[in-house]
């Protein structure tokens, strides 16, 4: 089942585009990873998803209902995706738990929820609920930005080279974590980066991008066997 599928997308910056009649499509509990050096277009492709922006041209779609078009737009708040940013972005005067909890609609929120406590036993960090980011180690901050991106179950995770704030030792060990997580959850994501190896380890499929528009897409394994 597709759940995430972009058609002819295209945006404009007043520099030209940003995205060039981009296609994909992201199966049920599938991790896409979008590889590409810097200025390719990775982030704008997340923000259409996402509803950030809107595109010149082309169609989005979530299960199948156009949520960007000529015809509609459905905002940010309007779409079941969540993002995780390369800075944690996390609430510094709250704790843990009421960081995770900021992930729950506004009538759900609540620091006790056991749906907080599961997703931080699930990140590895049921120990740390009353703890405040900045008793945090980076991976662990990670971590906590993850749980709070999958509190509301999303339709779709976006993951905007989550990794790349962390020391090199630690970004390894953080692709098995983050993949771990969400595999767990059955989670539909899309997952930006700039570093092949990591692109490699964590998709089910890499999509490779130039110019604002998708080269290749295939599993690592293909693409790594390429001569
Ligand atoms: P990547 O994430 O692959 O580094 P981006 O999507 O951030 O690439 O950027 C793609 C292109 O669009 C770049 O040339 C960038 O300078 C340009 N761009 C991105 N955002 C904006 C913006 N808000 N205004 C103008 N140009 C932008
Ligand atoms: P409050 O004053 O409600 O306790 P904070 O002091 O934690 O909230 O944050 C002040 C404001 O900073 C928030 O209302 C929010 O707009 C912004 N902010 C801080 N951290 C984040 C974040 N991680 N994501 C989004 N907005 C944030």
């Amino acid at each position: 089942d597709v759940v995430l599928e972009l058609a002819d997308v295209t945006k404009c910056y007043d520099n030209g585009p940003a995205v060039s009649e981009l296609s994909l499509s992201v199966r049920e509990g599938e991790v896409l990873t979008l590889l590409g050096p810097s200025g390719c277009g990775k982030t704008t492709t997340l923000r259409l998803i996402a509803g950030l922006e809107r595109p010149d041209a082309g169609t989005v779609r979530l299960r199948g209902r156009p949520i960007a078009s000529e015809e509609t737009f459905v905002p940010a708040e309007g779409r079941d995706v969540g993002i995780v940013f390369q800075e944690f972005a996390l609430f510094p005067h709250r704790t843990v738990a009421a960081n995770v909890a900021f992930g729950l609609p506004p009538e759900e929120r609540d620091a006790d929820a056991a749906v907080v406590d599961e997703l931080l036993e699930l990140v590895g960090l049921g120990a740390y609920r009353n703890r405040y980011p900045n008793e945090l180690s980076g991976g662990q901050k990670q971590r906590v930005a993850l749980a709070r991106s999958l509190a509301p179950e999303p339709d779709v995770l976006l993951l905007d080279e989550p990794l790349s704030d962390l020391d090199a030792g630690l970004r390894v060990r953080m692709r098995e974590t983050v993949t771990d997580v969400l595999e767990a959850v059955d989670v539909t994501a899309v997952w930006v980066t700039h570093n092949q190896a990591e692109a490699l380890s964590v998709g089910d499929r890499t999509a490779v991008v130039t110019d604002g528009s998708i080269e290749q897409i295939d599993s690592p394994r293909t693409l790594f066997m390429r001569p």
